[in-house]
């Protein structure tokens, strides 16, 4: 059933104990972060846990961004933790209003951290980072950023914005391992985590590796590090290294992907379902779903094209919006082609009037208009 050789799965070398703190290192500036990384061995999803339950203490405040249901997620842990949870619920498939934002935040007398998603590839919104980021900043508040979707698509700077903690998974922007996943973490944020009572003696525990590895010398991992996690880790970044400008190179393809999905769709006669292109993920275009159409035989019906990838919304939006899907090696010319052109001809075979003919052309010219970098195939 594999698809690989055994011998490349089966008794692996270990990972070097040297080379973790150079992938910390690596992931830092990927992240444009000049604070410790630390790594969680799983998918991004317990990262984002072991983030909630260590800063979590009974009384801490905390304005929460809900763009999704990872927001649900967090303000979920925290409670558990003891934390007092205020929820800003955007719209349903919609960025956080910044007014809505800016209100509650008014309206708390304390703040001790605000947490928010960047990017969400659940439903394809991209929420005003930079600005939430200063209002947070002005307050004194820790800010907490789940960039697991926006990290390789869009620009995401640590250090510039003043970001306490910020969550990434190698698996989706980067095209990297899903079993890894990273945080950057600031010295005040690491001062709220050990803050008593601190979680110790878990694996939910980010002190734990602060003080069982960056306090050692960063070396060996505690613990039994799944070395292929790490190989693919590396490799991954190699690969971006690779490009001409890097990461820079690896965001602006990304970019390009969506611009060129977005030109397809108006040209097809169906606007994106986030009209404001600044307000939009550059790792899945959300489509709408036209009223009369049952989204899942939207999906089903542009099942058949080649080379598409087209999904329902993800966390209540499956009614409203599906995603094209335009992540990693897919940020390319004929995947984002043939998602805009399965979409169309989707909705065409359900009886909408769309111009597939256009789309094609508004594809096309948006990577000719482009810099050569981001043309690659
Ligand atoms: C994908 C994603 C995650 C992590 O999901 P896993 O697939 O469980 O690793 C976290 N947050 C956001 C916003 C995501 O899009």
């Amino acid at each position: 059933m594999t698809q690989f050789a055994a011998e490349d799965l089966l008794d692996p070398p270990a990972y070097p104990d040297v080379g973790y703190a150079l992938l910390a290192d690596r992931i830092g500036a990927v992240m444009r972060s000049f604070d410790d990384v630390v790594f969680v061995q799983a998918e991004a999803v317990v990262a984002l846990e072991a983030v909630a339950a260590s800063l979590a203490k009974p009384g801490l405040k905390v304005l929460n961004v809900v763009t999704s249901m990872y927001g649900d997620y967090f303000a979920t842990w925290l409670r558990r933790g003891g934390a007092v949870v205020e929820n800003v619920v955007a719209e349903p498939g919609r960025p956080v209003d910044l007014a809505v934002f800016q209100a509650a935040l008014d309206a708390m007398a304390e703040v001790d951290v605000v947490v928010l998603v960047h990017g969400e590839a659940a439903n394809g919104v991209l929420n005003p980072l930079p600005e939430i980021a200063e209002s947070a900043k002005a307050r004194g508040a820790l800010l907490v950023v789940d960039a697991v979707a926006s990290i390789g698509a869009h620009q995401f700077e640590v250090q510039t914005l003043g970001i306490d903690i910020a969550v990434i998974g190698p698996q989706k922007g980067l095209g990297g391992p899903a079993g890894l996943s990273a945080i950057s973490v600031s010295e005040a944020a690491w001062a709220k985590i050990a803050e008593e009572p601190a979680l110790r003696l878990s694996t939910l525990s980010l002190l734990d590796l602060k003080e069982k590895w960056l306090d050692l010398g960063a070396d060996a991992l505690p613990g039994t590090p799944a070395p292929l996690e790490f190989w693919a880790l590396d490799a991954a970044l190699d690969r971006i290294d690779a490009e001409e400008d890097a990461i820079e190179t690896v965001i602006e393809r990304h970019q390009l992907a969506a611009r060129a999905t977005r030109a397809g769709l108006r040209a097809l006669g169906v606007p994106p379902w986030i009209e404001d292109d600044g307000s939009a993920s550059a790792l899945v275009t959300a489509a709408p779903v036209p009223a009369g159409v049952e989204p899942q035989a939207l999906v089903d019906a542009s099942g058949g094209f080649e080379g598409a990838a087209i999904s329902l919304g993800v966390g209540g939006v499956e009614h409203l919006l599906v995603r094209l899907n335009h992540t990693g090696i897919r940020a390319a010319y004929r995947p984002v082609l043939a998602n805009v052109v399965a979409y169309g001809q989707a909705l065409a075979a359900l009886g909408q009037s769309v111009d597939i003919d256009a789309a094609i052309e508004a594809v096309a010219r948006a990577y000719q208009d482009a810099e050569p970098v981001g043309s690659a195939e």
